[in-house]
């Protein structure tokens, strides 16, 4: 990684293609000096001045406002120049390429938000969730992002990341006190503060998934015997006909996804083939996709009608812990049963028709509650985040039984280190320069 102060960096930072407005921003030591050039004297800090860009031989190359943020109140923490000018990309091709020849190199992706990161102005959680907001796919999604992107995860993994090391240096000190150290890591306030230190982990692992299903969308895979009415329910879900509807049995073969936009929730809606034994090559091949699909889902969906629901069942055997089940009664309008919903043993049951539309409504309801919407504050999160947490939980787990059984210090002093490790990896206070790369190279330019 380069020292951030050291070379000046410039980058088109509006999207691509034509546009009222574009802007071309640059940051690092040089840009006092490229702002005054450009200008033709020294700017006023935050000052919007109108200004005539021209090139080295001093023809025009557009006129539009030029902004000064001086370091380190910027973005990035370093000088930071805005330059607005007409939203066409051969202008701001002609604008980038001024600012280069002023001193200013290109940007890589996500360099602007790198150095914010390495001048502390963001931390690693935050710096993703900027992506995540540029990215974010639903409103519900961007809401999140924005959450994050003000600090609301990363002050709750900072509170526990407090809690981890008071309770880490306790156990520390018993270490140099031996003849003292068994009855001291006996002491139930040293036990109840792990639990409540484990009780605030767990509610924070439950938020970042679901702030991951905010992120991604929620991955719903549609299962059940050919024939169900799988292909007919995403259909009416996404309000077209994008899966083929037949009455042969078998017809889904492939998998097919659908995104999906529901009242500001992003879904991501899977059409498996049915999941059965089968003789035919090419639905086998089907079949060990559905499969596939299960194990990445957030909520299996077995369509299945009243004879078959309880034989259907089998549809869940080998289901990841935490998928969350619903099974949809279809094609009610055959018996005119009247749509109705409930809940038994954890799974979801809803009587509905894909073809009528009938009970629809509730099964949107519960995909909606699934996904996390409504939450107040809910914060955006990644997997990787989630990985850290569910690492840490480990952690924790092996230092209670070590406090329950050897209680030998050094070991529930090392799970505590490793669980503090593991935490600091989701703000970026322990990262390696290969996680550092791989978050930031997958920005856009410029930002
Ligand atoms: P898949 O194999 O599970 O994808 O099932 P399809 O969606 O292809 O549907 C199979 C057949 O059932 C088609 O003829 C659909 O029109 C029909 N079907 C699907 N849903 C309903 C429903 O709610 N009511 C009725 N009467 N027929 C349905
Ligand atoms: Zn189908």
């Amino acid at each position: 990684m380069n020292s951030p102060t050291t070379d000046t960096i410039a980058a088109v930072a509006s999207a691509p293609g034509m546009a009222g407005v574009g802007v071309v921003r640059v940051s690092g030591p040089a840009v006092p000096a490229i702002a005054a050039t450009l200008l033709g004297r020294a700017p006023t800090s935050r000052h919007a001045h109108f200004a005539v860009f021209r090139n080295g031989n001093g023809e025009l190359i557009d006129r539009g406002l030029l902004l000064h943020f001086p370091a380190p109140a910027s973005y990035t923490g370093e000088h930071v120049l805005e330059l607005q000018g007409h939203g066409s990309a051969v202008l701001l091709d002609l604008l980038l390429r001024r600012c280069c020849e002023l001193g200013a190199r290109l940007a890589r992706p996500g360099e602007f938000t790198e150095r914010a990161f390495l001048n502390g102005k963001l931390d690693l959680a935050q710096a993703e969730a900027v992506a995540d907001l540029i990215a974010a796919r639903s409103q519900a999604g961007a809401r999140a992002a924005l959450q994050s992107m003000e600090g609301v995860f990363s002050r709750k993994v900072d509170a526990l990341l407090q809690s981890l090391i008071a309770l880490r240096v306790h156990i520390e000190a018993a270490i140099d006190f031996p003849e003292e150290e068994i009855d001291f890591l006996a002491d139930p306030a040293i036990t109840a503060r792990l639990d409540s230190l484990r009780h605030e982990l767990a509610e924070l692992l439950r938020e970042a998934q679901r702030g991951v299903r905010l992120n991604d969308g929620l991955k719903v895979a549609i299962v059940g015997r050919p024939n169900a009415g799988k292909s007919s329910l995403l259909n009416a879900l996404a309000g077209s006909d994008r899966a083929i509807v037949t009455p042969v049995a078998g017809t889904t073969r492939d998998v097919l996804r659908e995104h999906l936009d529901l009242d500001g929730i992003a879904l991501e809606l899977a059409d498996t083939a049915g999941l059965r034994d089968t003789d035919d090559e090419v639905e086998r091949e089907g079949v060990r996709r559905a499969h596939g699909e299960l194990q990445r889902a957030d909520v299996a969906l077995l369509v299945t009608d009243a004879e078959h629901a309880d034989a259907d069942q089998r549809f869940f055997a080998n289901l990841p812990a935490g998928v969350e089940r619903v099974v949809m009664i279809n094609k009610i309008d055959l018996d005119q049963a009247p749509a109705r919903s409930g809940q038994r043993n954890g799974t979801r049951w809803l009587w509905a028709s894909a073809k009528t539309g009938a009970g629809l409504d509730a099964l949107r309801k519960a995909l909606r509650l699934l996904a996390g919407a409504g939450g107040e504050g809910s914060f955006s999160a990644r997997r990787r985040h989630v990985l850290a947490l569910e690492t840490v939980r480990d952690h924790l787990t092996r230092t209670a039984t070590v406090l329950a059984t050897t209680r030998a210090g050094e070991l529930a002093a090392e799970e505590l280190r490793q669980a503090q490790q593991a935490l600091g990896e989701i703000t970026g206070s322990y990262s390696s320069d290969d996680l550092l790369g791989a978050i930031f190279s997958s920005f856009c330019i410029g930002k």
